[in-house]
């Protein structure tokens, strides 16, 4: 088992990792949500992480002081944020980071995901650095490093030759263009004598502002070109390209299904993400609430605005409802027509009572504005919460309190656990 650690406090998106990760085999996930556990987990016996996710902001490290750790003890880390800030992100990177992942972006797992797949691959794959100037060779070298690749270095085109001959574990060639004797081109030239584009991949560093470079490179058979000056992070696009390329493999990870309407999770993703977390609380002890709201005689809207205008409500609930659930990193999906299906972890019983009842006087307070005047509607709640939860009793137990806040009056929240 390859072990990679997850540090953030999220449990909306490492849950979302967890699964992502479940079909990915050999790869074990330690998941904690503090610095604190985080040292615990990388001081602990067993085999060494072979990369790390690990959040910038957290309660206990709040300035990225968790990722500064896991760099420091030489474990490749991905930053991950919630919002995008390019000095923020330079800093990291500079620092050695592999990645920045900006955690809301819909293709955020998939990233994750193809990348978790490259530095394992990785660590069979061989590269061959050819420059002239020892700094520049270098920092490619260290970036190759960085990402889990053997690097052999070679200053010339004679010798980038021999080494290919004397290693046929090398899979990768990177190569600048100026190189005494025989140039990059000429020795491009030489490479593809021996071997395909599908059995080694040559990428040509070329130099900014000067097009003809690149295509020179290529009309030689590189498989592609960089050019210089370069981030790290396009340096790792093109290189991952590339040997995924020669590896004949792509990454195939769907981020969850969406409702179309609204944009809130479907009914499929909530039952996915749903289980995925019951199965999680099963070992951390901790109680989960599941929450069926239904919009109040949603009927009588549609029959007074129109369709239409019913839609716009339902966009407008749906939203109130992701701000709502937001707050504790929580799961809501739209369930169906005008039912909506919320879970989060329960610390303490009393709050999610008030949680759910602020959400139903929020709604009530609401004026929503449709193309046939402002509209205000109610919902009903059923909660139900558990320990040990099985999402389908819990939804069954949730409708069960929905039917009866309706049948109290409507506009109420009914709670049983
Ligand atoms: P109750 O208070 O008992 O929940 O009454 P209700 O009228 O809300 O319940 P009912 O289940 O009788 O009606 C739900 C209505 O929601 C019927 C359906 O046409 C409407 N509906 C379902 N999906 C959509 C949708 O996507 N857009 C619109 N505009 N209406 C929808
Ligand atoms: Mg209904
Ligand atoms: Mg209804």
């Amino acid at each position: 088992m390859e072990r990679l650690l997850v540090v953030d406090d999220s449990t909306f998106f490492t849950n979302l990792i967890l699964g992502a990760f479940e079909t990915e085999s050999g790869i074990e996930i330690v998941a904690v949500n503090s610095m604190a556990d985080a040292e615990a987990a990388m001081d602990a016996d067993g085999a060494p992480f072979f990369l790390a996710f690990v959040g910038l902001n957290l309660s206990d490290a709040p300035d990225g002081e968790a990722v500064s750790k896991t760099l420091a003890l030489g474990i490749p880390s991905v930053l991950l944020t919630a919002t995008f800030d390019e000095s923020v992100r330079t800093r990291f990177l500079e620092r050695g980071a592999l990645d920045f992942v900006l955690k809301d972006h819909p293709s955020s797992l998939r990233h994750l995901i193809s990348l978790t797949r490259r530095i394992l691959r990785n660590r069979t794959v061989t590269a061959l650095v050819v420059g002239n100037a020892d700094l520049a060779r270098r920092q490619c070298s260290n970036l190759l490093r960085r990402y889990r690749i053997k690097v052999i270095e070679a200053q010339n085109g004679a010798e980038a030759l021999e080494k290919l001959s004397e290693n046929s574990g090398i899979r990768i060639v990177i190569t600048d263009h100026d190189l005494p004797t025989m140039d990059g081109f000429d020795l491009v030239t030489a490479i593809r004598s021996e071997y395909d584009q599908d059995r080694l991949i040559v990428i040509g560093m070329s130099e900014h502002g000067d097009a003809a470079l690149s295509a020179k490179f290529l009309k030689h058979g590189a498989n592609d070109v960089i050019t210089k000056p370069y981030s790290p992070e396009e340096f790792y696009v093109r290189v991952a390209l590339n040997l995924d390329f020669l590896e004949g493999v792509s990454a195939r990870i769907s981020a969850p299904s969406r409702d179309f309407l609204t944009g809130l999770l479907s009914r499929r993703s909530f039952f996915e993400i749903g289980e995925r977390i019951a199965r999680n609380t099963q070992r951390s002890g901790l109680a989960v609430a599941v929450a069926i709201l239904d919009v109040d005689d949603f009927k009588a809207v549609n029959e007074t605005y129109g369709h239409e205008s019913g839609d716009d409500v339902l966009k407008a609930v749906a939203e109130l409802i992701a701000r709502h659930a937001k707050r504790g990193g929580d799961v809501a999906a739209r369930f169906g027509g005008e039912e909506f299906a919320i879970m989060l972890e329960v610390k303490d019983q009393d709050k999610v009572v008030d949680y759910f009842n602020e959400l139903r006087e929020t709604l009530a307070t609401l004026e929503i504005d449709t193309p046939d005047g402002m509209v205000s509607v109610t919902a009903s709640i059923g909660v139900a919460i558990q320990k040990e939860i099985d999402l389908e009793t819990a939804l069954k137990v949730a409708d069960e309190n929905l039917f009866a806040a309706k049948s109290a009056g409507r506009n109420q929240v009914v709670v049983s656990g």
